[in-house]
């Protein structure tokens, strides 16, 4: 995949579009997360990120017409990451194996297309997964990703879902395992990726009895990642937390696959810290409808 001019090569006072397309788009965080992005980097002035809401049917036509709309990015949710990778022109690694694409980059007349939600998950563990026994629970979009990222890197993945068939194919595809019956004890890092614990708003989410991790079964011993997130922290995060486990939230991932997305359409060092802040406070004043993971 072509590597963007870094910023400033060749710089014009043109305007700069970002975006994010998706379906339902009005509660997506990222506009707040890149906004103050760019303002910390100096480049409030000249580029720019809004939320656009597409239906799956005009999903083609909108992206096709946005390199002629000063757009030069785009970060891309649900419904729309397979059609986001289909569109493109060239794909990364990450983008081709996983089978979706949220990071788009119009350059020369084409779509480059990547998956920065793998480079989140890793950007955001505070240590190297490589040879950890690492269980993923959900088997879906967000576990492709996860899945990927962590065989990548060198961890030995086991897949728990809710419908193993579903497990068993993708660990097959992935080189991972699957399991039916979980023994917590025999990981030191779990992924939550299934829509549990997400929406949490103000009530604390009641499903967790449908995973096969009970919410006070995790301890020092144990790292969780949990994608989900809400306006509070999710179950999962707060027992685990209390117990000693070491824990990364699913606002940290969100943050770390936008700074992701920003090095690629900038080619500068995003402000992490900033990003942090950004993201935190939208999701406090939002309270309600924490319902878009992008
Ligand atoms: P998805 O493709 O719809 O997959 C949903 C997964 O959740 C499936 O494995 C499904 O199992 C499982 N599931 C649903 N309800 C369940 C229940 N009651 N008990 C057990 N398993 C259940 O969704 P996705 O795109 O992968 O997203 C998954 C979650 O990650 C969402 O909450 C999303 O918002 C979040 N996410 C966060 C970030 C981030 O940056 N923080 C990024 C991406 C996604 P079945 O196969 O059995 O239906």
């Amino acid at each position: 995949m072509p590597v963007p001019a870094p910023y400033g090569a060749g710089m014009t006072h043109r305007p700069k579009r970002l975006a994010v397309l998706g379906q339902p788009i009005s509660h997506s965080r990222s506009p707040a997360i890149h906004t103050a992005a760019l303002a910390e980097l100096g480049l409030a002035g000249e580029w720019s990120y809004e939320a656009i809401e597409v239906a799956p049917e005009d999903f083609d036509e909108r992206v096709r017409a946005m390199p002629g709309e000063e757009f030069v990015g785009a970060n891309v949710t649900v419904p729309h990451k397979l059609a986001a990778l289909a569109i493109a022109d060239d794909a990364s690694e990450a983008a081709r194996a996983i089978g979706a694409a949220n990071t788009l980059t119009f350059a020369d007349g084409r779509i480059a297309a990547d998956n920065t939600d793998a480079t989140g998950l890793l950007d955001a563990l505070p240590d190297s997964p490589s040879g950890t026994r690492a269980l993923v629970l959900g088997a879906g979009g967000s576990a492709r990703a996860v899945v990927w990222a962590l065989v990548d890197a060198g961890a030995d993945v086991s897949i728990w879902n809710r419908t193993p068939e579903k497990a068993e194919a993708l660990a097959g595809e992935l080189g991972a395992s699957a399991l039916q019956a979980v023994d917590v004890g025999d990981f030191g890092l779990l992924v939550n990726a299934t829509t549990v614990g997400m929406g949490a708003s103000t009530q604390v989410s009641s499903d967790l009895k449908s995973l096969p991790v009970a919410a006070d079964a995790l301890d020092e011993r144990h790292q969780l990642v949990d994608l989900a997130y809400g306006a509070v922290e999710t179950e999962l995060v707060r027992a685990a937390r209390a117990r000693g486990a070491r824990v990364v939230d699913g606002l940290e991932v969100l943050v770390r696959q936008g700074a992701a997305s920003l090095r690629i359409w900038t080619g500068l060092d995003p402000p992490i810290e900033v990003m942090r802040r950004a993201v935190r406070e939208d999701t406090w004043q939002a309270k309600t409808h924490p319902d878009t993971d992008t």
